[in-house]
């Protein structure tokens, strides 16, 4: 049974524009995740080893949201929102209590653009609220000349490797699902891409593997890929960077010693190394001719 509990805010308006995704605002149906990725920097003591064990509801979001959003838009503060940041829009129970859409029914009604960031299929479900939202949403004041799409959706990746990602992300769809819903919503005529965040050292970030995704990402419809680095948080039992060594442990022991130095100072890989991922991924992504940023 899912915890329900009540909020006093559920749009949250971050301090600057997000230099990647163009976010403004930031927008969470459920608390916690059930995709359960292990890498996810989410989790940890609050949410534990399991989060589909711990999931909670905002139950009374979409009530909360609409006033929400009536005030922005008096006080001319229109954003992209980013649906969503801490948990995945579409996780199962999302097909049982429909918290998204009666979100993207909200953001369609005060017209607001949206970025869409899922793991899941379940997002064709909406596509034709998705497409409703394209052409009513307004942007703020200065993308309003330079921007036209009021939906972006950016599917997550962190490998294409069918037992890596059972392993890794046990409670989500697919790659191959991801790809084909992507197809999909291109197919609908929306702006489509791939996050591939994080991209997991020496299992997902060879030239050879990088190309891969990109070749796969474009072939299904990507207008562009972002690349970047896996951040490991924490020594508690339930924290990123531990579960990680778990399936390390299990999945590629030999790289353990790899990843020891990879962070052994810091919870992200040196900076020499995400410089060298950046410039591998600008080069691959030229080379197939898609973007490796959002516009
Ligand atoms: S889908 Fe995103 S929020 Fe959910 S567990 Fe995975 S990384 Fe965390």
């Amino acid at each position: 049974m899912i915890r329900e509990i009540t909020v006093k805010s559920v749009l949250n308006k971050k301090k600057q524009r997000d230099s990647w995704f163009l976010d403004d605002y930031t927008l969470n149906p459920y608390e916690g995740c059930s995709f359960n990725c292990q890498y996810c920097y989410v989790r940890g003591s609050k949410y534990g080893e399991n989060m589909a064990e711990t999931l909670a509801v905002k139950i009374n979001a979409c009530e909360v949201l609409d006033r929400q959003l009536a005030f922005r838009v008096k006080k001319d503060q229109r954003g992209i929102i980013a649906l969503a940041s801490a948990t995945d829009p579409y996780i199962r129970i999302e097909e049982k209590l429909r918290m998204t859409e009666g979100f993207l029914k909200l953001i369609l009604k005060h017209r607001f653009p949206v970025l869409m960031i899922t793991k899941s299929d379940m997002i064709v479900r909406d596509l034709a609220l998705l497409k409703e939202i394209d052409t009513a949403a307004i942007h703020a004041a200065d993308l309003r000349d330079t921007f036209h799409r009021g939906t972006i959706v950016s599917f997550s990746f962190s490998t294409l490797d069918e037992s890596i990602a059972a392993t890794l992300e046990p409670g989500a769809p697919s790659p191959q699902k991801r790809l084909e819903a992507m197809q999909r919503c291109r197919e609908a005529g929306l702006m489509t891409g791939v996050n591939c965040i994080p991209t997991l050292p020496f299992l997902s970030d060879s030239d050879e593997v990088l190309e891969h995704m990109i070749v796969s990402a474009k072939a299904h419809g990507a207008e562009y890929i972002l690349i970047g680095g896996l951040t490991l948080f924490g020594d508690g039992p339930a924290d990123s960077k531990t579960l990680y060594y778990k399936f390390l442990q299990r999945y590629s022991p030999a790289h353990i010693a790899d990843y020891k130095r990879l962070y052994r100072i810091f919870h992200a890989p040196s900076p020499d190394y995400l410089h060298n991922l950046q410039t591998r991924a600008a080069q691959l992504c030229l080379k197939h001719g898609i973007r490796n940023q959002l516009v």
